[in-house]
């Protein structure tokens, strides 16, 4: 009876931690998705999010910064106006000519 008792809390405890990192799982994939999706990537984030959960989230962070800067060479997010390195305008394009 007691060793029944004592599975029981085993298996509820082992159900409750289950159902926790899985709920952990399905939060850090909308996380993630929320993050890639700034991007248009976000089933990549969620994919990241959910396996690799913070980790996942820096990961589909890092994906915004594909860009670089035409002046530094420095990672900015895709779309930026200005380079977040060298604070240079990216509308003036790097191969222009000395007035
Ligand atoms: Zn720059």
């Amino acid at each position: 009876m007691e060793q029944n008792a004592a599975d029981a809390a085993a298996v509820g405890g082992l159900a409750i931690t289950a159902f926790f990192c899985f709920g952990g799982a399905l939060v850090s994939a909308l996380i993630g998705g929320l993050i890639g999706n700034r991007r248009d990537r976000g089933i990549l984030g969620m994919f990241l999010g959910f396996f690799l959960g913070p980790i996942g989230w820096i990961g589909a962070a890092f994906l915004d910064y594909s860009y670089r800067c035409p002046f530094c060479q420095g990672g900015v997010p895709k779309g930026s106006k200005v380079c977040l390195h060298c604070g240079r305008d990216f509308a003036t394009k790097p191969t222009e000519p000395p007035a």
